[in-house]
């Protein structure tokens, strides 16, 4: 299996629980490397940029007011099908169809705020850390 990178985000709920370092060590436990890393506050511009391809969505406003009400851990992570591996650790998009043992399904208090973003495929892995990363963040 191919070792890819992922972007992954600790939604402001998430760190308002104080759960990063619970979502963390479920990437660790799963193998997943922690290769470029911030807390910082994302302003209503930098939520819609990154949310842009949701703009016809009904939920749109809602997500980026959100995304922007509180710190957030942004992260790029490694490992093998690491893309994939974090969807998994993930869980569905709305926590009560996640799978048992999931973040979302011990973490998320509904399908808008649902603890943890992380990228869907290699295309926009790789656009979503460009969007937050410069190359040169990131460690080898
Ligand atoms: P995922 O984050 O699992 O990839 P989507 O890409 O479909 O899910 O949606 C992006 C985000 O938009 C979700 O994580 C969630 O925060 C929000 N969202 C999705 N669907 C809804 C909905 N029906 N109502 C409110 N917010 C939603
Ligand atoms: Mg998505």
């Amino acid at each position: 299996m191919a070792i890819e990178r992922t972007l992954s985000i600790i939604k402001p709920d998430g760190v308002k629980k104080n759960a990063i370092g619970n979502i963390l060590n479920r990437f660790e436990k799963a193998g997943l490397r922690i290769k470029a890393m911030k807390l910082v506050q994302l302003s209503m511009a930098e939520a819609q940029g990154f949310y842009a391809v949701h703009k016809a969505r009904p939920f749109f406003g809602e997500l980026c007011e959100f995304m922007a009400s509180g710190p957030v851990v942004i992260s790029v992570l490694e490992g093998e099908n690491a893309i994939n591996k974090n969807r998994e650790l993930m869980g569905a998009t709305d926590p009560a169809k996640a799978d048992a043992g999931t973040i979302r399904k011990d973490l998320a208090n509904s399908i808008g705020e649902n603890t943890v973003h992380g990228s869907d495929g290699a295309d926009t892995a790789k656009t979503e850390i460009a969007y937050f990363f410069a190359e040169t963040e990131l460690v080898n």
